[in-house]
């Protein structure tokens, strides 16, 4: 039983008519997906009932497990390093860990390296050394248990680990605080394996402007900025838009001279939130041959949720302030993981849940706009304090091919969506190839 307030209600019966006020297409999506992607295509008798028969035949299960699946985005590195997380064994305190990665058929994941700005600042030795430090503990995972870990750097990389039956662990920066504003630093970090960066979190740098703050919504790049993306992309390093503002969405676009991909956002067109993407940038990633990685994080998901959750951040003040006071030891993030705890168990019994189907409609509309070679998976597993409903660990990951199956994809279209897709970026990248 959720325990809304009074003004919760309110709000989520609005939140309701928002969403009952959605296109919700998703039986429309078949034909519309293995041909052209035009929106308002109407379907033949011929292609319903082929469509029809993949589905019958179609084994969720059997689909998703013979697809390389790879995941761009998770925090549970700061788990491991704050919290003493042993992501070898089953854990009930993380969103992911290696037996249920095997559990949900997820082959591959980037876990993100953030550094938190508040904590580390915006530049300097000690966001340096926050970021190497994590680092090590993702390398450490391959060095200490090559049994289950494979450190990989490319797209042959995952592949590999795929067939070998090991988990490919890769690494992507997320806020460009720990390149401490030397362009050298961003070799120095593609050396040690890093595969992808964003040029900013919640905070904007000196140099690229943050979705998150007031300066981000006038600042594109520097000319230090474009140094980057170009350092980027002669190195081969994935350049990534997700938490930057639009201005500097727009000069990165017209930077980088390889595709540019999101990490972790989704469709503002259904969400309408700055962290999520418009038509018109999706169709400019498209256009570069990059993909937009749907994030889980229900307040980027589903309209009004997060008005919602603000709300709910305003009655449960106190419960978090005195988890962070109770926090008196440990490291690094210990206490804002001790405060999204709180956090976590709070929005669970108080904000709505949050259907997978949702999520779903994110990928329909992507797809629908550009076609379903530009859309990947970015859950933000373990940097998120709520999931969607029947997917809040990454061992429900088959729960999302099933929904896709039973939208009509076919199984060639889930497998790019699980990963084909990104796998493809990052050959294309690699070689220095793409628009
Ligand atoms: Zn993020």
């Amino acid at each position: 039983m959720k325990r809304l307030t009074k003004v919760s209600v309110v709000a989520f019966a609005a939140s309701v008519a928002l969403t009952a006020a959605l296109p919700l297409e998703g039986c429309r999506m078949p034909q519309n997906v293995r041909k052209a992607p035009t929106p308002g295509a109407s379907p033949g008798a011929e292609d319903k009932a082929a469509a029809a028969d993949s589905r019958a035949a179609a084994d969720p299960l059997a689909v998703h497990r013979a697809a390389v699946a790879v995941d761009m985005h998770a925090d549970t590195v700061q788990f491991i390093i704050d919290d003493g997380a042993d992501i070898n064994r089953r854990l009930t305190t993380t969103h992911l860990d290696a037996v249920r990665m095997k559990e949900g058929g997820l082959d591959a994941q980037f876990f993100s390296v953030w550094v938190e700005p508040e904590t580390y600042g915006l530049k300097g030795a000690r966001a340096v050394a926050r970021a190497d430090e994590q680092v090590a503990a993702v390398r450490a995972l391959a060095e200490r248990h090559p049994e289950t870990w494979t450190l990989a750097t490319s797209a042959a990389d995952i592949r590999r680990a795929k067939e070998e039956g090991k988990l490919a662990a890769l690494l992507g920066l997320e806020g460009g605080y720990a390149i401490d504003e030397k362009i050298e630093n961003v070799e120095r970090f593609y050396r040690m394996g890093v595969r992808y960066l964003t040029p900013t979190w919640t905070a904007s740098t000196s140099w690229a402007g943050s979705s998150g703050d007031t300066e981000g919504q006038t600042r594109g790049l520097d000319d230090f900025g474009r140094r980057v993306i170009r350092e980027m992309n002669r190195l081969g390093m994935l350049v990534d838009v997700s938490h930057v503002s639009d201005k500097t969405f727009q000069d990165i676009v017209e930077t980088s001279s390889r595709p540019v991909i999101a990490t972790h956002s989704n469709a503002r067109a259904i969400a309408d939130v700055p962290r999520n993407l418009t038509d018109e940038q999706i169709r400019a990633l498209a256009a570069k041959g990059g993909v937009v990685c749907v994030v889980f994080y229900p307040a980027f998901v589903e309209p009004g949720w997060r008005e919602l959750k603000e709300r709910v951040d305003a009655e449960i003040a106190p419960l978090v302030r005195e988890a962070g006071r109770r926090a008196v030891e440990g490291r690094g993030s210990f206490r804002r993981i001790a405060r999204d705890r709180v956090r976590e168990r709070e929005y669970l019994k108080r904000l709505p849940a949050v259907p997978l189907a949702r999520l779903v409609d994110h990928i329909d509309h992507i797809v629908r706009l550009v076609g379903v070679r530009y859309v990947g998976l970015g859950s933000d597993f373990d940097g998120i304090q709520a999931t969607p409903r029947d997917l809040s660990s990454v061992a429900d990951l088959p729960n999302l091919t099933a929904e896709l199956l039973r939208r009509g994809y076919s199984e060639q279209d889930v497998h790019h969506i699980l990963g084909g897709n990104i796998l493809r970026v990052m050959e294309e990248v690699e070689r220095g190839t793409g628009r």
